[in-house]
């Protein structure tokens, strides 16, 4: 039986014609067939150790400081000038932000001169959106691609992205999301489902308990969505398994993820190794990351977890990776 509870954001109610997103991706080919743009809306009810979008995370704007390319001797340092707040100081030639006083009104990185200072996250309209997704229109057709919209958690803002899935679909485009899976069942059905060409779900933990260490959530709502998706969905529903070494590789995970799509009949699913390149966004929005690995994964580190899915008890998945 399905769960159903609320849990999308209070950012719809307020402004449903506007969306909180982070960032638009032109000429993405790993986010679904064809040529695509990705969408990346904030906002996300998990928290994972590792997430590889932490700009993602939060349901406001932020703002990022890449020190690395600030250069407060030759700038003249306007940002220290324009902010209202003083949030803002010179310290051993780099700048330190007060978040505790900062409002995130993104005067200072409006004015910097070499990016040092960025926003994290802006809102767009319906019609601006439109406009930046549709001037790709003649590659989507060309290839056979489309748009993805990813996150953070698509979900979160769930009446916006009605109307944008339908605008979509008015203009015959391919769409597709990726999600957590982590969403109000009823509400994504009525909203959502109706106008998606493809489902891109993630499963990261099968015991609950893990689940809630690592990610801040039950599992429980996720694989009770996925398996009502698997049911009902009429588009292809693909199953992805992040690969975060020491979490979600140990044996017992992959294989237990493998039983449960094994359960639902199905015989594929792709898996994402580790991208490690996530923790310098997280210290520049002046996140301390809880999950060190500044690696990327080796090709036997990879092998091992596809030979745990084949090992599974179904002992019969179709698995491929991406890099
Ligand atoms: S975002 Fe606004 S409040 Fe924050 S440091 Fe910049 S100017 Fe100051
Ligand atoms: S953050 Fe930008 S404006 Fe401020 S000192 Fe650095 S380079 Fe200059």
């Amino acid at each position: 039986m399905g769960i159903d509870v609320n849990i999308e954001s209070s950012i719809e109610s307020n402004i449903e014609s506007c969306a909180l997103i982070f960032d638009i991706k032109r000429d993405c080919s790993e986010d679904g067939p064809g040529i695509r743009t990705t969408v990346f809306f904030k906002g996300c009810p998990l928290s994972c150790l590792w997430c590889q979008n932490p700009e993602g995370k939060k349901k406001q704007t932020e703002l990022s400081y890449n020190a690395s390319l600030c250069h407060p001797d030759q700038c003249g340092t306007p940002c220290l000038a324009i902010c209202p707040e003083k949030s803002l100081s010179l310290v051993q030639g780099k700048i330190e932000i007060d978040r505790e006083t900062c409002t995130a009104c993104n005067k200072c990185s409006n004015v910097c001169p070499t990016g040092a200072l960025e926003a994290a996250g802006y809102w767009i309209t319906l019609k601006e959106l439109m406009y930046r997704l549709m001037i790709d229109k003649p590659f989507y057709e060309s290839s056979g691609g489309g748009i993805t919209l990813s996150g953070g958690e698509v979900t979160q803002q769930m009446a916006f992205v009605h109307q944008l899935l339908k605008a979509l679909k008015a203009e015959g485009v391919h769409t597709a999301i990726e999600t957590s899976g982590f969403f109000n069942y009823r509400r994504f059905s009525e909203l959502m489902l109706p106008w998606l060409d493809l489902i891109y779900f993630d499963l990261k933990l099968i015991d609950d308990a893990a689940s809630r260490q690592y990610t801040g959530q039950s599992n429980r709502l996720i694989l009770d969505n996925f398996s009502r998706l698997v049911e009902a969905a009429q588009v292809p529903v693909i199953p992805r398994i992040p690969l975060i070494p020491g979490i979600t590789t140990t044996e017992e995970n992959l294989r237990g993820i493998a039983d449960f799509l094994a359960s639902h009949d199905i015989d594929a699913a792709t898996l994402l190794p580790y991208n490690p390149l996530w923790s310098d966004k997280a210290v520049n929005l002046g996140i301390t990351p809880k999950y060190q690995r500044i690696t990327f994964m080796t090709p036997s580190e990879i092998n091992r977890c596809v030979t745990s899915f084949h090992t599974s008890q179904s002992g019969k998945k179709g698995v491929s990776h991406a890099n």
